[in-house]
């Protein structure tokens, strides 16, 4: 849980570099100045290109695709399930398009992991982004159907709760992470609707 420090990896570096040949070779071709057509593919709602299904363990899942469970995330799958059931969907159908404003660093980026657990809205699929902000009480889950701004709901979590998972000792997140699946949506986050 404690802050990763920044690097950048030696093979986004080469790419860089090999990138530059190329971006001069366009700069000066006519190729740039044709439209590019654009295929939209993999499309939300029902259909087949929206076949996964929830996890049966939420636990289980989480500790496979995040390595722990931790309050953190599980907030971030709680927010999640709440957001599927006042949008009236269901996980991994992909009609909502969700934000998560954090500080870039662990722990709060880990609640991003659980948002994407707890919808079954995935990064490749550009339906779940983050965006930084500079302090923790700045926190929030702004989401909305894709493709409507009708409605958008922010979700906020308590700040007294966010200063306790964040200042817990280590043997106390396993029950932490417990007590996050149980505590009632309001004990955890606030709701606004923005729209
Ligand atoms: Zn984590």
């Amino acid at each position: 849980m404690k802050k990763a420090p920044i690097l950048i990896p030696a093979g986004f570096i080469l790419i860089i570099l090999a990138a530059i040949p190329a971006h001069r070779y366009l700069k000066n071709s006519p190729v740039t100045a044709a439209p590019r057509k654009v295929i939209i593919q993999a499309p939300e709602g029902d259909n087949l290109w929206n076949r996964g299904t929830a996890p049966e363990d939420p636990w289980k899942a989480i500790e496979q695709i995040h390595g722990h469970v931790g309050p953190w995330n599980v907030l971030g799958w709680r927010i999640g399930q709440r957001a599927l059931e006042q949008f009236d969907t269901y996980w991994g159908r992909h009609d909502l398009d969700i934000t998560v404003y954090i500080p870039l660093a662990t722990p709060y980026s880990c609640m991003a992991d659980g948002l994407v657990i707890g919808t079954g809205n995935s990064i490749g699929r550009l339906d779940i982004k983050l965006a930084e902000v500079p302090k923790m009480e700045m926190i929030c889950v702004e989401v909305s159907r894709i493709g409507s701004d009708a409605e958008k709901i922010l979700y906020k979590p308590k700040f007294d709760y966010l200063e306790k998972i964040l200042t817990a000792p280590e043997e106390d997140i396993h029950a932490l992470s417990h007590e996050c699946f149980e505590l009632e949506d309001k004990e955890l986050f606030d709701e606004e609707r923005i729209q």
